[in-house]
């Protein structure tokens, strides 16, 4: 009989609780123990639901912060300086102090893990977090599989100390173990852990460990098949069954998949074609089980059970040891879309979150056992699912009359610049921010008011005016050259376009944790993209008119407004991300016509877009790029920036200056000499470039010298003819306190440094 198993079921709970109780643990509300018997409940209510639903139940999934951060602790890597653990005070140092772990984006997800950092080599099983959570849910009779992160994903993510010269200077820095003696050494030292680990599940009567291994879905070099094979034949002789777990992507060598020396092997049978057609083509093994991901745990449709139906029959003449799962974990969506009142017509029938999710398995399993009245909701899946919505043909016929002309500017960049200069005539060195300005509590104070129907539109509007003639005000004052109208009248960059444009809808509840107790909700693109009326002329030429400066008219990217949000899977990614570059194409017209002479068209989610393995790049960065271009299509005379507020620019710079800007800003504080390595690299580069000189993460107040020595390494490789001075991303969650002298600062540092170089100020 198949069986039914799914995991990832988002922690946060059905009103936030998760986010509530952290958030009052910090804040000194409740106490330690409040807060453990708050997750224990949250906990208890997912088991409940896993188990109302699916046959196999995981556990060692509910984190106080980050299952990475869990994983280190459970293999004891503590870096010295958080000193020895303490319990919950050293766990949230290490998650969010003064000094915490590095914070990055979880393979091609929204989600943020927190990097281990591998000092020395007495690792030891030191929190058996995994161990715990068995015997709490075992006291309360029910039986759970233990789930954790692979070791190969756990040293894949992590860094190690080295030791290497900085301007002559010996200086320690993280590096990924990116060898093959690195990764093999690390191993060693924590196999032994991780086998310690299952003995110790073992004894407790444990049957079944699933290790999370999606770092087996990236490009693998054939040492780190070696070492992953090591790792699972040691592992495997601690008597515990052991099942693998892989998702976002296909295997990325499925013969070497299948050998491994394990119990059962999950695959993602969603996120692309590859795994399937392997099992088609190169079968299964008798004596494995295979787990197959077939619902989908990324995006929030309902899925069409008739179909699910019978790929669970091609699968059972594959593998008759068969399991059904979701084929990415659940976290990635909202919890359930049951107080969703106020979506567009007939959406809500066809969206399913994480609880429909699993009430997909539990009626793929009602059919197959032959339960009566199953079939009915599959009748009704196939139904809404293959109906005609929410298309536009207007929208389809502009994108199927696009030609090679409408990817590229009227002129190339070097007379595009040349016309710029003459027009806007700005300084060597231009300075300017990145958009938004502090979005202070009397900004959200308003927002909330005028959503909830307590103050009038008209009296927002005005709100909103004041607060972009104080931004105004503020820029003229520091003396910045390019100024920002501020965004206050934006809550979140993707979701206030959403807003603005038909066939994306908002949800009410739909949050999903992004990391920590961070929240945000994905708009829905459920159906044709196109603008209705203008999105941002009414604040940016507000701005323009209080100024003789050049304000920037401030967009947010197809790739990033796609990338942020959940999207349909009937059209591909390309017309999606075209269509929205045609809304904005308009909003640019529009600016302008209004006098706007500088464009910024943020994108920073290019990279997070980019595909795991290198094969599949090509296809998304002719996408990708070509929706920037057809979106910043502007007149020559009109400047168009860009912003990414990150600098892994080394193995995709070149794809970056093949979207046509005129001008990048990105950032440049914390990496520290990334920018040049990856502009040696580059020969010939001649697009300006915003060096982020303020790192906006940090209360911190730059000083001028701070900022002047990353200009200077900036100089080293770029011609300064090219330099603008910005902050590294936007100021909205500082304090004016801390960004007013912050700016004074880079702006006096800008005209010293034009002194410097014997330009008159
Ligand atoms: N213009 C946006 C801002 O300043 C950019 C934000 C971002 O890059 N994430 O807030
Ligand atoms: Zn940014």
């Amino acid at each position: 009989m198949v069986r039914t198993f799914a995991f990832g079921f988002p922690k946060l709970g059905e009103k936030r609780e998760f986010k509530k109780l952290l958030e009052g643990f910090w804040k000194g509300k409740i106490s330690e123990e409040e807060l453990k018997n708050g997750m224990d409940r949250l906990n208890l209510w997912r088991i409940r639901l896993y188990s109302e639903n699916v046959d196999i139940i995981p556990s060692n999934e509910l984190s106080y912060y980050d299952f990475m951060l869990d994983t280190a602790l459970m293999v004891g890597a503590i870096p010295s300086r958080f000193g020895e653990y303490k319990g919950l005070n050293t766990y949230f140092e290490m998650a969010r102090g003064r000094n915490a772990l590095e914070l990055t984006k979880w393979f091609n997800t929204n989600y943020h893990y927190l990097v281990p950092e591998l000092e020395g080599e007495n690792f030891k099983l030191l929190i058996n977090k995994p161990l715990e959570e068995y015997k709490f849910f075992k006291d309360k009779g029910i039986e759970t599989v233990p789930q954790v992160i692979g070791l190969f994903t756990f040293l894949k993510l992590s860094k190690a100390p080295k030791r290497v010269e900085e301007d002559g200077l010996p200086v320690i820095v993280l590096e990924k173990l990116n060898t093959e003696e690195s990764l093999t050494e690390f191993a060693q030292a924590l196999i032994p852990v991780y086998k310690e680990l299952l003995e110790s599940l073992k004894n407790e009567g444990v049957k079944r460990v699933n290790f999370e291994e999606p770092a087996l879905v990236v490009d693998m070099e054939p040492y780190e098949w070696e070492v992953v094979n090591k790792i699972y034949k040691e592992l495997s002789e601690a008597g515990v069954e052991i099942g693998i777990l892989t998702y976002y992507d296909s295997v990325s060598d499925y013969e070497k998949y299948l050998n491994l020396p394990v119990k059962a092997l999950h695959f993602d049978l969603v996120s692309n074609k590859e795994n399937l057609e392997n099992l088609r083509s190169k079968g299964f093994p008798e004596d494995k089980e295979l787990i197959a991901g077939i619902i989908n745990g990324r995006q929030p449709w309902r899925a069409n059970l008739k179909e699910k139906l019978s790929l669970i029959e091609e699968l059972l003449k594959i593998s008759n040891n068969l399991t059904i799962a979701n084929a990415q974990p659940l976290y990635h969506l909202p919890v359930t879309v049951e107080p969703e009142d106020e979506l567009p017509e007939g959406l809500k029938e066809r969206l399913s979150f994480a609880k429909e999710k699993l009430r997909e398995l539990k009626i793929l399993k009602e059919v197959l056992e032959g339960k009566e009245g199953a079939l009915e909701e599959v009748d009704f899946a196939e139904k809404v699912m293959t109906s005609v919505f929410a298309e536009n043909p207007e929208v389809k016929r502009r994108v199927a009359s696009l030609t090679e002309k409408d990817f590229s500017r009227d002129l190339p960049y070097k007379e595009r610049a040349k016309i710029q200069n003459d027009h806007l005539n700005l300084p060597l060195f231009p300075t300017t921010t990145i958009g938004s300005f502090p979005q202070t509590q009397d900004v959200r104070k308003m927002r909330t008011a005028y959503r909830t129907g307590k103050i009038s539109e008209e009296e927002y509007k005005k709100f909103i005016r004041e607060k972009i003639k104080y931004a105004i005000e503020v820029q003229e004052d520091i003396g910045l050259d390019v100024l920002v109208h501020g965004e206050f009248e934006r809550s979140d960059m993707v979701e206030y376009f959403a807003i603005k444009m038909d066939g994306i809808a908002t949800t009410k509840h739909g949050w999903v944790l992004s990391y920590g107790s961070r929240v945000y909700r994905p708009p829905i693109i459920y159906g044709d993209v196109s603008r209705p009326e203008p999105m941002t002329l009414e604040e940016i030429s507000y701005a323009q008119s209080l100024t003789s400066k050049p304000v920037k008219g401030m967009l947010t990217g197809p790739v990033t407004i796609l990338n942020w949000s959940y999207y349909r899977e009937d059209v591909p990614k390309r017309e999606i991300a075209y269509q929205i570059a045609l809304a904005l194409l308009d909003e640019v017209k529009d600016l302008e016509e209004a006098g706007i002479k500088i464009i910024q068209i943020d994108e920073p989610a290019f990279r997070e877009g980019v595909p795991l393995k290198k094969k599949d790049w090509p296809e998304y960065f002719d996408w990708a790029i070509k929706s920037f271009r057809l979106a910043s299509r502007a007149k020559p005379e009109t400047q168009i920036h860009t912003h990414m507020c990150y600098s892994e620019f080394n193995e995709i710079i070149e794809y970056i200056y093949e979207m046509d800007f005129d001008v990048i800003s990105i950032e440049a504080s914390r990496s520290k000499g990334e920018i040049i390595e990856v502009f040696e690299k580059f020969k010939g580069w001649d697009r300006q470039i915003g060096i982020g000189v303020y790192d906006i993460h940090s209360p911190a107040i730059p000083t001028k010298e701070e900022m002047r020595t990353i200009m200077k390494r900036a100089m080293k490789v770029l011609p300064k003819e090219l330099l603008w001075i910005n902050p590294d991303c936007g100021l909205k969650t500082r304090r004016w306190e801390e960004v007013i002298p912050a700016l004074r600062n880079m702006v006096d540092m800008a005209k010293e440094l034009r002194e410097e170089v014997g330009v008159k100020v």
